[in-house]
């Protein structure tokens, strides 16, 4: 039986969150996109359908295959349980510094987790030792999330056109886009599809911590919280010359922006997506509203984080400034 179609119901054409906000006595409108909805409940599950419908299309994956990837958390979650779903054994190499949650989680979904200290290379390393593996083992389909194109196809062809059709027949069109870099593979899908539609010079930002800003700088600097983007180096599938200018947001920011969805709005959203929330609203002030972005995941698995202690807020911060009026969903 091919699970692909069951996986296709589960996965994509999420719900659009119109969040309505004031700041700086101005009024307007964020539009997120609700990816806690999915499968496993992460955007990742998007990217791991597509990558496994790409590659038996082609031919590059075989029934009885083991799937072996690299991730900092939310990728190994859904390869687990889309490659479980679909028959493979899943084997995923991991930061020993990713929350016990996202391990156990993936762990629970039937799969093995490698755990690769920071004296062992922290992500690269992951990525190396999943190599050495794959070249060591046959049988084995390595998705390599971080350089394959069908990662930014996953988004071309669904995040892009339902955030467009769903802004559309809300009467709104987006005014940019804006998303947390991981691999990259959001930004740079939704990106294109966006400009294809509303004209070359719309702006699409890629966002990363201000306390490690890997993409201004082109390598690892300081340390975040903002688990799932900064992955210490910067992907190949991104094109930082085609893409617009980078936001920065304080880890600290995304968390208190988080804590203040979930406590003002009933939204339990992760880490990620407050830092989504507030790099839209710093480039809502600049073109006036209906800036999309994503929230990724949940705050489910931030429980033991930061993300559930008190964190400080700066005079820098955005997140103070926010007020939150209320949300519709489309
Ligand atoms: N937020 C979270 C929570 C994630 O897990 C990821 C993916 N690692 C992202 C954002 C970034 O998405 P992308 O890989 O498409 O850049």
């Amino acid at each position: 039986m091919n699970n692909i179609a069951a996986l296709e119901k589960l996965i994509g054409n999420t719900p659009i969150l119109q969040i309505r906000c004031r700041v700086e006595g101005k009024e307007f409108s964020i539009w997120a996109k609700q990816e806690s909805i999915n499968f496993t409940g992460s955007i990742k599950d998007r990217m791991a359908l597509h990558i496994m419908r790409d590659a038996y299309a082609k031919g590059a994956v075989r029934a009885g295959d083991t799937l072996v990837e690299a991730t900092s958390g939310n990728t190994g979650i859904s390869f687990a349980a889309v490659g479980r779903a679909l028959g493979h054994s899943v084997r995923i190499y991991m930061p020993d510094w990713m929350s016990m949650e996202r391990v156990q989680v993936i762990q629970s979904l039937g799969a093995a987790v490698i755990p690769v200290s920071k004296e062992e290379g922290g992500f690269l390393g992951s990525i190396q030792k999943a190599d050495s593996f794959a070249a060591e083992t046959p049988g084995v389909f390595l998705p390599h999330q971080f350089d394959n194109e069908a990662n930014i196809e996953a988004h071309y062809r669904g995040t892009g056109p339902e955030i467009l059709s769903q802004m559309q027949a809300a009467e709104a069109i987006p005014t940019a886009f804006v998303a947390g870099v991981g691999t990259g593979g959001t930004v740079m899908g939704v990106g294109r599809f966006l400009r294809e539609k509303l004209g070359e010079d719309f702006p699409s930002h890629p966002l990363e911590p201000a306390n490690s800003p890997t993409m201004s700088t082109g390598c690892k600097v300081g340390k975040h919280r903002i688990q799932g983007i900064s992955d210490e180096f910067v992907p190949s599938i991104v094109e930082l010359d085609w893409l617009s200018d980078i936001v920065d947001v304080w880890d600290g920011d995304a968390i208190l922006m988080a804590q203040k969805l979930a406590a003002d709005l009933g939204l339990a959203v992760g880490i990620s997506s407050g830092a989504n929330f507030v790099g839209a609203v710093q480039i809502a002030l600049q073109t006036g509203g209906d800036v999309a972005t994503v929230f990724a995941d949940s705050n489910k698995k931030y429980l033991s984080t930061d993300y559930c202690s008190d964190e400080e807020q700066k005079d820098h911060y955005t997140n103070g400034q926010v007020e939150l009026l209320g949300f519709v969903a489309h």
